[in-house]
């Protein structure tokens, strides 16, 4: 059961902001509710949430630790992916017509809901955002523009296509500045469907490794990206894109069972890097700062475009209930808390 407390009223945070973090806790699951596991994450607000840490005293007494945070979203365990959509992705796709880019980014543990979130087949945002975005293709004020899809993974500090057998790329540097994926593959579509089926190739080419936490997790960023190109100039520039990630579970060796050889290491290792590096690159955003941290890892470098400029992103940092994940859950919610 959840340990109540008393709600309190807040203001809805601002939809347009530049960067906006939330956060968004999944429900118990059957086998945890099996071994009576507690919920220890009540929401008290529309922002704000609290971790319940049950403690004891060197004299054997009980207390709980209440950690409190507030972000700009906070979705109970009762929110669906179309309230969630309506509040991250959405004001987002309004945004790339308009000529900017914007990415939303899945973070934290495995298991704790980023792909469920992200690219769930049924409902995940990505689809629902493709939608929007065909929505406003198909009006006549933006015949000129297309959508072409990329999606690949970044497993170390590799680069594979999802879309053409997992081919490996690489990211250069032209005397702009400006960073492209070479020979990466481009597919033009042409309605959510057309998206989907995309997706789903794509999607069956993704790296599994398998972990004490969970058989399936994934040590990869995915990286779902579509560009809507204008098709009135000879070459078709990009107006605006839209990236959809799904990055790699952010929990230490630990919670990784007793498999930590030197694989999982060099694993570990790279994801904390391109995680840090993306909590600079976020912030900087806000700032105007000259130099961020784009090269300190692959994640990052591929995103360059999106940190520059006309930028905007929204982070959703999923976490789970249950006492066993507290740990977890508390760095998830203190690495959020320092992104914006
Ligand atoms: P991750 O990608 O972070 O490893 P998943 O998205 O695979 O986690 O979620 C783990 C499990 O929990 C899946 O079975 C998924 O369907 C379920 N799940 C995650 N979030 C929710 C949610 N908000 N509501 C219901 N089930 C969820
Ligand atoms: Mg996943």
């Amino acid at each position: 059961s959840t340990i109540g407390l008393p709600p309190i009223k807040e203001t809805p945070s601002n939809l347009n902001d530049k960067i906006r973090v939330c956060v968004r806790k999944r429900p118990l699951s059957t086998k945890e509710k099996e071994k009576s596991e507690k919920d220890i994450v009540p929401v008290s607000g529309i922002r704000t949430l609290s971790v319940m840490e049950p403690k004891v005293k060197v004299d054997m007494t009980k207390y709980i630790e209440e950690s409190r945070f507030t972000f700009d979203e906070v979705f109970s365990e009762h929110a669906d992916n179309t309230e969630v959509y309506e509040r991250t992705a959405k004001p987002l796709v309004g945004y790339i017509f308009g000529g900017g880019n914007a990415t939303c980014f899945a973070y934290g543990q495995t298991g704790s809901g980023k792909t469920y979130t992200m690219m769930d087949v049924q409902n995940g945002l990505y689809i629902q955002a493709a939608h929007d975005i065909f929505d406003l293709l198909y009006q006549p004020e933006n015949r000129h523009l297309e959508a072409v899809v990329t999606f690949y993974e970044i497993y170390l500090t590799n680069l594979f296509d999802l879309l053409n057998n997992r081919k490996k790329l690489f990211a250069r540097e032209d005397a702009n500045q400006n960073v492209c994926i070479q020979g990466v593959r481009e597919v033009i579509v042409q309605s959510p469907d057309d998206f989907m089926k995309i997706f789903e190739f794509g999607n069956n080419c993704r790296s599994t490794g398998s972990t004490g936490a969970n058989a399936d997790s994934s040590r990869s960023h995915a990286i779902l990206q579509v560009a809507l190109k204008d098709t009135s100039q000879r070459k078709h520039v990009v107006h605006g894109k839209l990236s959809f990630i799904d990055l790699a579970g952010n929990e230490r060796g630990a919670d990784r069972g007793d498999k930590a050889d030197k694989q999982t290491m060099m694993e570990g290792a790279e994801i904390n890097k391109s995680l840090l590096a993306l909590k600079e690159c976020i912030r900087a955003l806000d700032m105007n700062k000259k130099h961020q941290p784009f090269r300190q890892s692959k994640l990052t470098q591929v995103l360059k475009d999106s940190f520059v400029g006309n930028s905007r992103a929204c982070m959703v940092a999923t976490i789970s209930p249950n006492t066993t994940n507290s740990d977890n859950t508390l760095n998830t919610l203190r690495y959020a808390d320092r992104v914006k």
